[in-house]
């Protein structure tokens, strides 16, 4: 399927940011879009880049009542020679195809995928920011269309892809997050749709996120539905326990979401050869840890900060100081590697860098 381009006129380009210290995150979108649409005798038809525009739905569209929507985030990187990169785009494209299963939704051609996430971006390519850790962020979406309000899955979709330029997550450098961790609330179940990438997800954790901030916490920690005793994720980011000389990440279990971000660091830590474990780890186990002094590192992982050391966890009442408050060693040097490797300025051992050349 041939992408169709309808570049903006010239004279309706937006004006592009000038100060990137102050992008922050989502809140600016470029000039073009991506849109395909789906129907069940169809299937996938008139992939478009257009210009930028809202959307138009019928207020029965079955998304906005049942929830069928799923997302990806990822970014585009400007290197040091101008070259823009990807970061394993084929990660995020298989993922958003497990969530689109999961709920019923149609799976979408990674070929057309990969060749929209190009074509987009180097359209937009000098919306892509110049300082370090700035970037261009990336957002897929799939979304029921068909208007009817009996429940059933959709027989109509409308998948789109929005880019804008977001800021360096450490502006100022690192800060360790203080994080919380919830017990009356679960993000996920096993069974449920925790492993994908599903906005319903997140409206779920909304209440707990915004009860640990007002608390003045970062973070919630969440634990596992059933026992409420096995460390799940960290917000919106996967978990990592640097105990002894073992790095320890929950496994997948379906209640998680799979991070290339957290793929991407077992790889590289295990290529390092640090020993790393995907096991379930209790709340218990980080606390005798902290009282015997062998934790060693606690760090978030995801997209929008690679890794996010925690200084500080609180549990019924009890605060777990991580490695005094500081960035461990080890989460710094998987977040320096990472970085190099999403910018062009290291070898890329694993294969992980797209060039994008239109
Ligand atoms: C997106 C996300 C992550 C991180 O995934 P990356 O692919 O590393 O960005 C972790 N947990 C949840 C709940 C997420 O939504």
């Amino acid at each position: 399927m041939e992408i169709k381009i309808v570049t903006v006129s010239p004279e309706k380009m937006k004006p592009k940011p000038v100060d990137e210290s102050k992008l922050g995150f989502g809140k600016i979108f470029t000039d073009h879009i991506f849109t395909v649409k789906y129907h069940d005798e169809r299937g996938w038809y008139d992939p478009l880049i257009e210009p930028y525009r809202s959307l138009s739905l019928e207020p029965t569209a079955l998304c906005l009542h049942y929830g069928q929507e799923i997302f990806e985030g990822m970014k585009a990187y400007r290197g040091s020679n101008n070259d823009i990169f990807l970061f394993r785009p084929m990660e995020n494209i298989k993922r958003m195809n497990t969530s689109a299963e999961r709920l019923c939704m149609p799976r979408i051609d990674p070929q057309l995928f990969l060749e929209a996430l190009k074509k987009l971006v180097f359209i937009e390519k000098d919306w892509v920011p110049r300082s370090k850790g700035a970037s261009l962020y990336i957002r897929p979406v799939m979304i029921a269309t068909e208007a009817a309000l009996g429940l059933h899955h959709s027989s109509e979709y409308l998948f789109f892809i929005v880019v804008g330029p977001v800021g360096a997550y450490y502006p100022q450098g690192f800060s360790p997050t203080n994080i919380y961790v919830v017990e009356e609330y679960v993000r996920a179940v096993r069974g449920g749709i925790g492993y994908c990438k599903a906005g319903g997800n997140y409206a779920a954790s909304l209440l707990a996120s915004k009860q640990a901030i007002e608390k003045g916490y970062t973070q919630v920690l969440w634990l596992d539905a059933i026992e409420r005793k096995y460390v799940e994720e960290v917000g919106t980011s996967n978990i990592f326990f640097l105990i002894g000389d073992e790095l320890i990440t929950p496994p997948l279990t379906g209640s998680i979401l799979p991070g290339v971000t957290r793929d991407s660091i077992i790889q590289m830590a295990k290529s390092w050869g640090v020993p790393v474990s995907e096991r379930l780890i209790s709340i218990d186990e980080v606390l005798e840890a902290s009282a015997r002094g062998t934790l060693k590192e606690v760090f978030a992982s995801g997209t929008a900060a690679i890794v996010s050391p925690v200084g500080q966890i609180v549990y019924r009442g009890k605060t777990i100081v991580v490695n005094e408050g500081r960035i461990g060693k080890l989460t710094e040097e998987l977040y320096n590697e990472i970085l190099q490797i999403q910018y062009g300025e290291k070898d890329d051992p694993f294969g992980w860098r797209i060039k994008v050349t239109g």
